[in-house]
């Protein structure tokens, strides 16, 4: 049995009469549910699509076993609502996919959002129609809408890869993409279970089932460096504490590296010796979270040799916890890239794994998986590993993707898709020069394309479009356009920035590499979120130079 049901359904030629709306967003999850919300309060007509049969996006769809973020609940939040933050309870410090799930549902209902969201509904195709400065859309059920403005918040990490390997659709156990996770529990109970990916959700998979399978064989190619989460439960009065700070705490997310509380506060690596240098990354590390990659020394993203030597620091670590098992230590331990450059994982006792007697591993770097037969994965070397059940934790066509799988045609019938397989190119990830009126979060060259506290970065980002349109509308414009020489501008401090760092010398989903054929570039704006937010409200606080209005 194949289960992964995963091809989007087609449009069909729109033949009903359109119906019309000022705005359609796309996607519930974080940002297009703040986004509904937001255009709604400005009086206009609205509603939102997802393919999803509820909201949350990501959180929807990726209800894999051990999904959990790993942002601190007290700044995974809404920062919109006072009362809205303060009347949540997180459980603990990192909640889990299905604890999030229930807190996006809290606040679509508290905000009375469902009754505008047609959920079971792709978005197929959007054509912007000239002569009326509007968007002629297509849904997967066959729709016809019209809108003024397009609103995409299909999320960064929502075009799994799930057609990854030849011979998917042949195997006789359960195949299942992460990212499209079934409603109903897979029992591993007893299985022989094959997990295929190491990067940030598969460590989470591999931790949680480990104790429940029978035997777990896990296809590493590239190794992860990694940090113990620490995650305590939190209390009322605990919760009570962080919404006294909510003020705070709101306003600190907006000017800080990536969004979080915390920031590159340790003082220059150079001024201190040796040992002061350990200190400070002894005690990051203590804390269990993402500050030792994001709130120690800055220079680990420029300097080669302090990249190594912080990347030494977590070797050493990860080192112990191998029991210094040299095979294991040289399959899981990273040497060919620096620490942070990219996506550093939480986890908790994932290297642990590795140590059971029913864990296997295979190498894919010196034998690559060639295809998926009906009795498990081949490699290269024609050995055919048999399993039950084979989890894919292969990652996703990032940020470009969601967008890209939808058929968008801006001025002159241009394709969106198109102009990104050569070229990615945004003007601050908020519109695309040539597609009037199409505002985007979640979007390549900009922080949320990856490298931020996701509901700061997209909160943001929703307020700045809202206040956008608000203007042009207050204006009697029509129509918003970011300009040729906007974005020419953007995408050159956009790749001057990322190329002073080592992140652009690492292969990974945040330089597209992990898609053939992507065209390279990285993703995130890495200029960090406070500067990103700056130039946002400089822009709003002028008059949107760069974004033609008419
Ligand atoms: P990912 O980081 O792209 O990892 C995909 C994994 O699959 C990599 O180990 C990759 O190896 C492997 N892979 C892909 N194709 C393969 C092949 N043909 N053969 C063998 N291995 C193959 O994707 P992800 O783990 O889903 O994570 C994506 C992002 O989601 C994360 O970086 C993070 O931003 C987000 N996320 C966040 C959380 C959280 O908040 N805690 C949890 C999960 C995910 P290579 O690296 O060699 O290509």
């Amino acid at each position: 049995m194949n289960t992964t049901a995963l091809a989007p359904s087609v449009a069909t030629p729109a033949s009903t009469p359109a119906t019309q709306y000022d705005a359609v967003v796309i996607g519930a999850g974080v940002a297009g549910l703040y986004h509904l919300h937001r255009l709604r309060e400005m009086g206009m007509t609205v509603r939102a699509y997802d393919a999803a049969s509820g909201v949350g996006g990501t959180w929807y769809w990726n209800r894999y076993p051990g999904a959990r973020f790993d942002s601190q609940a007290e700044i995974y939040q809404y920062w919109f609502s006072e009362e809205l933050y303060k009347s949540w309870q997180p459980s603990e410090r990192f909640p889990a996919q299905p604890e999030t799930e229930r807190w996006l549902n809290y606040v679509a209902d508290k905000l009375d959002l469902k009754k505008d969201i047609q959920f079971n509904t792709r978005i197929a195709s959007a054509h912007y129609d000239e002569a009326q400065n509007r968007w002629n859309i297509t849904t997967s059920q066959g729709e016809h809408i019209q809108a003024q403005f397009l609103i995409a918040c299909c999320g960064m990490l929502s075009a799994p890869l799930s057609d990854r390997f030849p011979g998917q659709a042949n195997f006789k156990g359960q195949i299942y993409h992460t990212g499209l996770w079934p409603k109903t529990p897979v029992d591993f109970k007893g299985k022989r279970v094959a997990v295929i990916g190491t990067g940030a959700t598969g460590i989470q998979v591999i931790q949680t089932i480990a104790p429940e399978v029978g035997s777990l064989k896990i296809f590493v190619r590239t190794p992860q460096y990694v940090i113990p989460m620490k995650n305590p439960k939190y209390s009322a009065e605990d919760w009570a504490q962080w919404g006294a700070q909510f003020h705070q705490l709101k306003k600190r997310v907006r000017e800080t590296f990536a969004g979080f509380d915390f920031d590159f506060d340790a003082g220059p690596w150079a001024d201190k010796t040796p040992a002061e240098r350990t200190a400070v990354l002894e005690k990051l590390w203590e804390d269990g979270s993402l500050a030792l990659w994001l709130a120690s020394f800055p220079e680990m993203f420029f300097d080669e040799q302090v990249s190594e030597e912080v990347s030494q620091f977590v070797r050493g670590k990860m080192r112990e916890r191998l029991q210094h098992d040299p095979d294991l230590c040289k399959l899981l331990i990273p040497t060919d890239y620096g620490f942070g450059t990219h996506r550093v994982p939480l986890e908790n006792k994932y290297l642990e794994v590795y140590l059971q007697p029913n864990v296997e591993t295979v190498d894919c770097k010196q034998t690559p998986i060639e295809r998926i037969v009906p009795e498990g994965i081949q490699t290269a070397d024609g050995q055919v590993h048999e399993v039950d059940i084979i989890v894919m934790a292969v990652g996703f066509d990032a940020s470009s993707g969601a967008l890209s799988r939808i058929d968008i045609r801006g001025r002159d019938g241009r394709s969106l898709k198109d102009q990104w397989s050569k070229e990615i190119r945004t003007a601050m990830g908020l519109q695309v020069h040539g597609y009037p009126n199409l505002f985007t979060t979640g979007a390549p060259l900009a922080p949320s394309a990856a490298l931020c506290n996701m509901t700061t970065c997209l909160q943001q980002q929703v307020d700045w479009i809202s206040d956008c349109i608000a203007h042009a509308r207050q204006q009697g414009k029509t129509v918003v356009e970011a300009t040729q020489a906007f974005e020419d501008a953007w995408v050159e401090h956009h790749d001057e920035t990322a190329a002073k760092t080592l992140v652009v010398k690492t292969d990974s989903w945040y330089m597209g590499s992990n898609v053939d054929g992507k065209p390279r570039r990285l993703l995130s704006y890495i200029g960090g979120v406070g500067n990103y937010h700056a130039k946002c409200d400089e822009l709003a606080r002028t008059g949107y130079p760069g974004f033609d209005m008419r």
